[in-house]
């Protein structure tokens, strides 16, 4: 099948490969030049793993393709994809010019039948909006072309994007037709051999279902690290609550990780949109106001610790930072918990020397002038003359930490870990002070 997905960032070009991957043409357009003269040489501007081999492997098989041509792009597809980004607005809503520019284009350009599938996150009630966004430009034409809109909202995980989009949990797909729905199950059929992942609803419940997915997990985190500071002061510790909450079925061992905070581009941004969503519609949204409180206190944490260890004397200091994606496994540094500690630190006089296995280029772009952040090539480069190790982000590379090197290395052995990536007994036992979240600070 022919398809055109607007948007080459990790979730259009994910989509776009995955697709060309299982036999279909795909034509991915964006307005970004550079990315799209990068693609056409097969760079892959975001880290993601696998996905430099699949684009290259596809463009050598001419399934995929790159362009900034948007003509060309809607002659292309029976399927159009919008996959272009929602970012908050200042009041925190999902900013729909992107999704709305795609779809003035189509309705510019379309000159028969198509399929508008919704892929990027937004507000209930988006697909009218693009409906109608359509038929407007459409009838400035003079023209009458039938077309429908889908939503398919995306539920990939960065750092393990094509596995997701590959073995999805679930196809979400909102339509207001059963042929439309035929159609796209038709287009996912590779994606849904082994049983039938595709939950096919109205429109307004997909819009929903996404929002509603990203709220969970993050209140899921918020709520264990509310957990991980009453523990804190309760003398108890949150690591062994979470196994014994974790081990009954209705709560599950997933995603129940105490930390620094949640961020990147989707909890954050999407918590706030339906707090939004909700005012909208008079509805108060308390729990989620806390989610999202309580979040942003706890990216202040490792901070606190910090302070209180050095009895507020930072100015002058070097602290390591191992960690600067919100995540393992990208180079994606949109929310970071590192960068809510790394500005406290900077607005306090410290200096901080950071070492991310994928993300120090990133670093670099946003914070490059800085002349307060060193980017250091290993791990051991960042502990030089530093008076304690801070930890932000849970690489597998850091989860064996070599104490001796540690301890002889830093000023003073100390480390603040924002992951609880180790045993504190054990840490404490190598003569290293060990701050965490949620469990006694051992010395
Ligand atoms: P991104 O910022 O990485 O990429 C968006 C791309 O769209 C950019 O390359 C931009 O240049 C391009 N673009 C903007 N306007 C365009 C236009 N008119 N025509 C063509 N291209 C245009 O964003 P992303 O992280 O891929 O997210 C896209 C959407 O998917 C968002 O709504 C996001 O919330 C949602 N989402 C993201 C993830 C994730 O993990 N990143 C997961 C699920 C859903």
């Amino acid at each position: 099948m022919k398809v055109t997905v607007f948007g080459s960032g990790y979730v259009g070009l994910v989509t776009g490969t995955c697709l060309a991957e299982v036999g279909n043409e795909v034509l991915c357009i964006d307005i970004d030049e550079q990315k799209i003269a990068m693609l056409k040489q097969g760079e892959v501007p975001i880290h993601e793993p696998g996905l430099d081999a699949l684009v290259q492997k596809n463009i050598a098989g001419k399934r995929l393709g790159f362009s900034t041509d948007i003509a060309q792009g809607i002659a292309h597809g029976l399927f159009q994809f919008i996959a272009v980004g929602t970012p908050p607005d200042e009041d925190g809503s999902a900013d729909l010019q992107y999704v709305l520019a795609v779809a003035r284009s189509i309705g510019k350009n379309m000159k028969d039948y198509r399929i508008v599938v919704n892929k990027s996150t937004v507000p209930v009630g988006t697909a009218d909006k693009v409906k109608d966004t359509i038929y407007e430009t459409l009838g400035e034409r003079g023209v009458n072309l039938e077309f429908d809109v889908v939503s398919n909202p995306e539920f990939l995980k960065e750092g393990a994007a094509i596995e997701d989009f590959m073995k999805p949990d679930r196809i979400i797909v909102g339509a207001d037709n059963p042929r439309t729905t035929e159609l796209l199950r038709i287009l996912y059929a590779p994606f849904n051999r082994s049983h039938d992942r595709l939950v096919a609803m109205d429109i307004r419940s997909a819009e929903l279902t996404k929002y509603a997915a990203n709220a969970m997990l993050a209140t899921k985190i918020s709520f264990m690290n509310e957990m991980a500071n009453l523990a804190e002061k309760l003398g108890a510790d949150i690591e062994q609550v979470r196994l014994g909450i974790g081990a009954d079925p209705r709560i599950g061992y997933h995603f129940i990780y105490p930390g620094c905070g949640y961020g990147g581009s989707c909890f954050p941004k999407d918590v706030k949109a339906l707090e939004r969503i909700a005012w909208e519609v008079d509805y108060n949204a308390d729990l989620l106001n806390a989610v999202e409180r309580v979040n942003n206190q706890q990216k202040q944490t490792l901070f606190n610790k910090i302070q209180g260890h050095f009895k507020g004397q930072l100015a002058g200091r070097t602290i390591a930072l191992w960690g600067l994606a919100f995540k393992p496994n990208t180079d994606d540094m949109r929310e970071a918990p590192s960068r809510t500690l790394m500005e406290a630190l900077w607005k306090s006089g410290v200096r901080v020397q950071a070492y991310d296995p994928i993300a120090s280029k990133e670093a670099q772009r946003i914070y490059g002038s800085r002349q307060d952040l060193t980017l250091c090539e290993t791990p051991e480069a960042a502990l030089e003359g530093a008076d304690a190790l801070a930890i932000t982000t849970e690489w597998n590379v850091f989860r064996s930490l070599d104490f001796e090197g540690v301890k002889t290395t830093l000023k003073t052995p100390v480390v603040f870990d924002g992951r609880n990536l180790y045993d504190p007994g054990l840490v404490a036992s190598q003569g290293i002070v060990y701050y965490s979240i949620g469990r006694p600070t051992v010395a």
